[in-house]
């Protein structure tokens, strides 16, 4: 992934939560507070227009770097803090000036590890790590079979649009949605929601 596709990726995710702000507030209304689109919409407007006034010649992390820093400052809800943490510490990863699919998914890796580390959650915990972590193994796998990055995208994204899916029948145990105990059951939980179109933005611009 060079700095073109990191622009790219960061630019189809911001309208992918333009699109589907009202979808991830109504989850989020369900079994939270109704604002996890807001919250997803602010920040990457903010996310949009920093790097919009990014100087040239910043290297791919460096661009996931400024877009986690965004989203850090701009973002209230635990959403915020997890998914600025994450690029911020996958931009810190991320080999200098560019990544091959192996380089991607180790950074990607690395911000999931730090999602974990932040927020405590693990797999089954029906928080955003339930997409997240499916979408990050996918491209390890795809990194040792030899895929492009464009083949491994598109098996992230599905891995993770699973992940999100897998989350209705579970019970929330971080998060907002934890204070409801049983009733969170029968609801997609927001945050694995986001993380797959996430994941599908980047399937998309993926070359
Ligand atoms: P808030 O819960 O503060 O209103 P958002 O609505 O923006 O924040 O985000 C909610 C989402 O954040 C949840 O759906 C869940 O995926 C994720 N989340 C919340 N707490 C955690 C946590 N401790 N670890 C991982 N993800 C979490
Ligand atoms: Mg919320």
């Amino acid at each position: 992934m060079d700095t073109a596709t990191a622009l790219a990726w960061l630019r189809a995710a911001a309208a992918a939560v333009e699109r589907q702000h009202e979808q991830l507030s109504e989850l989020d209304a369900a079994i939270g507070d109704g604002d996890h689109g807001t919250n997803l919409r602010r920040g990457f407007a903010a996310v949009t227009e920093a790097l919009d006034k990014l100087p040239a010649g910043q290297s791919a992390g460096a661009v996931l770097s400024a877009a986690g820093t965004t989203l850090l400052s701009k973002v209230g809800g635990a959403s915020g803090p997890l998914y600025g943490g994450a690029l911020r510490a996958a931009g810190a990863a991320f080999p200098v000036p560019s990544a091959d699919l192996d380089g991607l998914a180790g950074a990607l890796r690395a911000g999931l590890t730090k999602v974990c580390q932040l927020g405590g959650a693990a797999p089954g915990d029906k928080t955003m790590v339930d997409a997240f972590e499916p979408a990050v193994a996918a491209l390890e796998r795809a990194a040792e079979d030899g895929f492009t990055l464009r083949e491994a995208a598109a098996l992230a994204a599905e891995a993770a649009e699973r992940g999100a899916r897998a989350t209705i029948p579970m019970q929330a145990r971080k998060g907002r949605a934890s204070y409801l105990g049983p009733r969170s059951v029968g609801h997609q939980d927001p945050g694995a929601t986001s993380t797959a179109l996430i994941f599908r933005a980047l399937a998309e611009v993926a070359r």
